[in-house]
């Protein structure tokens, strides 16, 4: 194997013993923050410091361990990009929101938000151990005084209690691993005691800015819990060291099924052939690559923006090339709160009557003959049709394909059609229903 990415500790913290840096309070009472702090390690550019001395700016702290990553002498050090601002994250662009995927506004009660059928994401911190200068959750995350409070804490709870239909609680935040070990304990409990939940994630950086964190002590108080799932947040091949390899086998085999998304970040990922080594060196690991995120529309993230064709390019470059299960999805999370949004090249080229045409990783062209005979599969006489968990309204185009949906139409659209005019001869209801009554129309037989 490889070797992992070895630290610049040995140069900038000689000093610091063993026994502190091991020690997450050590790395979490020693993050770095002010322009000064930082100067003493790495070399800052003007346009650094400039950003660093600007009151106002989004919350910046830096573990001792993910600084040592940086090399110091490199401006455009991949790791160093994520968490020390510039003075162009201040620049303004079109789009830009403070909460471009309206979770605020799909939040039921504070730090909910309910977007899908079947899921939560909660919101239970807005502590991070460092903080990413794209972070969409700028709007809260970093603010000590935004973080949750204890009776939003029971809201969130009588919630999903009164919600069966959830189903998988995503905890998120800011980073729930920051959360005091008693605090983290009681929340997962309290989760567990909900008989419809079935599952609990985390979504957790704490494994790549302070592995130290991801004591056996923590790991065995998560499986705990189980089922429980973790997605972690590696961006770059430089934050795979020895320690969140040791971080990342010690949750495997707590029996913690681990996922990872990043996000397309330019100057930092936007590379085809970075990404790839980085799904390798992840699957090594144990870790299945989850999403791949376009940058979303959120103020300070500008410059990290790129077009969603590196993406496709990225994507193109995955498929056929390495094993399947080392590539994410790449999503674009809809801005205004639509959910993430899958986007790929094309691979299905054109189609005819039980015939169509693919196109491979190579552009080998080949053709699929579909069957001309087909039985379809009957909802009548299936247990699992009968039985379907309802979507209310969220059934979407699955449920066009599916069920009795016949349209969505955008808002307002039967008023607009109406034309102000009147509800006269040739307008009758029973015109623009199904009559039912044709061959294997479920009306029939
Ligand atoms: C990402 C996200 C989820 C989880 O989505 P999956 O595709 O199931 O991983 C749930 N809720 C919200 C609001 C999200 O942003």
């Amino acid at each position: 194997m490889p070797a992992p990415f070895t630290s610049h500790r040995a140069s900038v913290y000689a000093d610091v013993p063993d026994e502190k840096w091991n020690d997450w309070r050590w790395q979490l009472s020693h993050r770095l923050n002010t322009a000064d702090e930082i100067e003493k390690i790495i070399k800052l550019t003007d346009s650094e410091r400039k950003a660093l001395n600007t009151t106002g700016l989004f919350r910046v702290d830096i573990t001792p361990y993910y600084i040592s990553l940086i090399d110091p002498d490199d401006p455009e050090d991949p790791i160093r990009k994520q968490v020390i601002p510039k003075d162009t994250e201040m620049v303004p662009f079109t789009a830009m929101m403070e909460d471009s995927l309206s979770e605020d506004r799909h939040s039921p009660v504070p730090g909910l938000v309910h977007r899908y059928p079947d899921r939560v994401l909660m919101l239970v911190t807005t502590q991070c151990a460092t903080y990413c200068r794209y972070c969409t959750r700028s709007r809260i995350v970093g603010d000590p005084a935004a973080t949750f409070r204890r009776e939003e804490f029971e809201m969130q709870i009588e919630y999903l209690k009164r919600t069966p239909q959830v189903r998988d609680v995503l905890l998120s935040g800011g980073d729930p691993l920051v959360l005091a070990p008693k605090i983290l304990e009681e929340l997962l409990g309290r989760l567990r005691e909900i008989p419809h939940i079935e599952i609990i994630r985390i979504g957790s950086r704490v494994p790549v800015f302070m592995p130290m964190r991801v004591t056996q002590e923590l790991v065995d108080t998560l499986a705990k819990y189980h089922p429980l799932w973790l997605n972690i947040h590696v961006n770059h091949p430089n934050e795979i060291s020895l320690e969140l390899e040791e971080a990342c086998d010690r949750m495997s085999r707590a029996g913690i099924p681990l996922g990872n998304q990043s996000v397309l970040l330019a100057g930092v990922n936007d590379c085809p052939h970075i990404q790839r080594d980085l799904v390798q060196k992840l699957v090594r690991l144990r870790v299945r690559p989850y999403y791949l995120y376009q940058c979303d529309l959120v103020e300070g993230a500008g410059h990290f923006r790129t077009p969603v064709a590196k993406g496709i390019e990225i994507m193109e470059a995955l498929r056929g090339h390495t094993s399947g299960f080392a590539i994410p999805q790449y999503v674009v999370d809809a801005p205004g709160g639509g959910g993430k949004i899958p986007v790929m090249p094309n691979y299905l080229v054109s189609m005819s009557d039980h015939k169509i045409i693919l196109r491979n990783f190579e552009g080998y062209m080949t053709t699929y003959e579909e069957p001309v005979i087909y039985t379809p599969h009957d909802p009548k006489t299936c247990v699992y049709c009968q039985n379907k968990r309802p979507e209310p309204g969220q059934d979407g185009i699955s449920g066009m394909l599916d069920g009795d949906t016949m349209f969505i139409k955008p808002e307002g659209f039967d008023l607009i059609h109406e034309r102000d005019g009147i509800q006269h001869r040739l307008k009758d209801e029973k015109k623009w229903k199904p009559l039912g009554i044709g061959p294997g129309d479920p009306g029939k037989n």
